[in-house]
């Protein structure tokens, strides 16, 4: 009865099939390898200046972006907040107490 199924079957059909599968959880295996070794680590005080920055990523600060001063803020190359020309009042203290403390 089995044989009967496989001959109905078209064997190059099943074929394609496992071939894909076999190609896809190579590839997953690769992705998941690659994700965990090639891994590009981040400062961590980035992705916290860049939250307390406005985003309105005009470029007045002389960086193509809110991303570009806040990594430069992250490297201590830049330890003002008022590099950023549009934050004010609140949020710009806080950032600067942020600054400091790093
Ligand atoms: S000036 Fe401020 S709002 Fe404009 S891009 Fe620079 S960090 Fe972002």
């Amino acid at each position: 009865m089995f044989n009967n199924l496989l001959d109905s079957l078209n064997l190059s059909y099943v074929y394609a099939v496992i071939i894909v599968l076999a190609i896809g959880v190579v590839l997953g295996i690769l992705l998941a390898l690659a994700n965990k070794y090639l891994k590009v680590e981040e400062d961590p005080h980035k992705e916290d200046i860049l939250n307390m920055l406005p985003g309105a990523n005009c470029g007045a600060c002389g960086f193509p972006g809110c991303s570009g001063l806040a990594e430069a803020m992250a490297k201590k190359e830049c330890s003002k907040a008022e590099a950023c020309k549009v934050i004010r009042g609140e949020a710009k203290d806080k950032l600067q107490s942020y600054l400091d403390e790093m």
